[in-house]
């Protein structure tokens, strides 16, 4: 039980029930992407990516903790995550075809159902204070390239040069899907297609309301101009009064099957338990059309899911019992509380 009503076992009185009645146990779920190649992992990099996830997972719940909203704990969140090169998100993201980083957000507040996306901007620090801007500061739900970046000017957003991004690692991996690509090796080789490692966060406040975020570089070896399903509302990111996703993988199969929606009306119209929708949208559907990946979802009992079918999923949380997990393999289970 999430709810929170310490005084009405205690006061008869409708009007103090009424008040505490509304105050709901936060959660927070993050993301850094179900990109995980076992034997692509050295001990550094799992420990460097755990040591993230806890920082970002107590950045946002801090938010949650002081009574801030659940954007506001997404938003601290996904900043986290963006700022440290292990993930494919603001500083490391991964490499276009032609050698750039183009970087998606979105952003969705589920009580209000108002959203904010930005896609293809080479020179913005944290994506997901742009997409928030667009959401709060601007008329339009998604702004692209030039003029997302113009709008991030006069909005105070930073902006830095695009080397800012570069990390060796995914300069690398970008060879490699060069080589393979030259080689005839077919683009959708799981090795160079599982390279994701987009963050995202999914958050429930005090005042029962649910929010979702993502930031992206997209896939490795993109093409200049290729948008994925991260900063497409319903796609990659989606959150109403019942539910929140944030998804990751590929994404051409995320925007086909409309997947964050797809979670969310299965919770809502259908009334499916949120890990049982969660885990037909991503484990079924998707791969059933050939692509693969992972979530989170988040319902507004506080009930979570984060399925992924790759070899892992980066992830941590912070549920009903107030303490922060971390966990990146299947087998590290999820259920903790
Ligand atoms: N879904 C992202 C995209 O296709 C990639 C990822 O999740 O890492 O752009």
């Amino acid at each position: 039980m999430n709810r929170l009503n310490p005084l009405c076992a205690a006061v008869l009185l409708a009007t103090s029930c009424a008040v505490t009645a509304a105050e709901t146990r936060p959660v927070l779920v993050i993301h850094g992407g179900a990109g995980v190649v076992r034997s692509d992992m050295t001990a550094t990099i799992e420990a460097d990516v755990r040591a993230a996830l806890l920082k970002a997972v107590n950045a946002g719940y801090a938010e949650l903790k002081s009574g801030k909203p659940a954007l506001d704990a997404v938003t601290a969140a996904i900043t986290v995550l963006e700022d440290d090169p292990n993930f494919n998100a603001g500083k490391g993201a991964v490499f276009t075809h032609d050698g750039h980083n183009e970087l998606d957000s979105a952003i969705m507040d589920g009580s209000t159902l108002k959203a904010g996306a930005i896609a293809g901007v080479r020179t913005v620090r944290n994506p997901i204070l742009l997409a928030r801007s667009v959401m709060e500061k601007s008329p339009h739900v998604m702004m692209a390239g030039r003029g997302a970046e113009d709008f991030a000017k006069a909005n105070g957003i930073t902006l830095v040069e695009p080397a800012y991004f570069r990390t060796e690692r995914r300069w690398q991996q970008l060879q490699k899907a060069l080589a393979e690509e030259k080689a005839g090796v077919a683009h959708a080789d799981p090795e160079t297609a599982k390279h994701f490692g987009t963050v995202g966060a999914v958050a429930l406040d005090r005042s029962g309301h649910l929010a979702a975020g993502t930031s992206t570089g997209g896939m490795t070896n993109k093409r200049f101009g290729r948008i994925g399903d991260s900063p497409v509302i319903g796609a990659g990111t989606y959150a109403d009064a019942n539910c929140a996703v944030s998804g990751t993988g590929w994404g051409e199969f995320y925007l086909r099957t409309v997947a964050a929606h797809s979670i969310c009306m299965r919770v809502g119209l259908l009334k499916q338990p949120l890990a049982e929708a969660a885990a037909q949208v991503i484990n079924k559907d998707i791969p059933k059309l050939g692509g693969d990946g992972g979530a989170i979802a988040l319902a507004a009992d506080g009930s979570m899911a984060m399925p992924f079918n790759t070899d892992g999923m980066f992830r941590a949380w912070v549920g009903a019992d107030g303490v922060a997990h971390v966990a990146i393999y299947a087998d590290e289970g999820d259920l903790a509380d």
